[in-house]
């Protein structure tokens, strides 16, 4: 069987190493894109188990990438997690209207962060 693939689409260098560091650590293999069109394209080229996405980005937005990611049939099952600095409660609301299937906070936190990805893709075959 194989381990699970979790695509990241993230342009701050920073975050991005932290996301794949800590995936890595708990046994996911990972896929990187640092705009929205290569992260919708990597997606389609893959069909990751889970994708993590950023909302601010250059060229198309998070919300935008999610939109072309659910019109295509290889993509549209994909569970679409957002990562973003806007905290409130309006913006959670208004990242579930949009048809994110879950939110992250950035900065991560490193337990919440795995666990959140455990819970919707399943933990990775290596860790028993
Ligand atoms: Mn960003």
């Amino acid at each position: 069987m194989p381990d699970k693939l979790i695509l990241i689409v993230e342009d701050n260098e920073r975050s991005l190493k932290l996301e794949r560091d800590v995936l890595g650590l708990h046994g996911y293999r990972t896929l990187e894109a640092r705009t929205g069109e290569e992260g919708v394209d990597l997606a389609f080229a893959n069909t990751p188990d889970l994708i993590l996405m950023d909302i601010r980005l250059p060229g198309i937005n998070g919300d935008e990438a999610l939109r072309r990611l659910r019109a295509d049939a290889r993509t549209s099952g994909i569970p679409v997690i957002a990562l973003t600095s806007s905290a409130t409660s309006d913006d959670r609301e208004r990242l579930r209207v949009a048809g994110f299937d879950g939110y992250l906070a950035k900065p991560m936190d490193l337990k919440e962060f795995p666990a959140e990805v455990a819970a919707r893709c399943g933990a990775p075959v290596a860790e028993a």
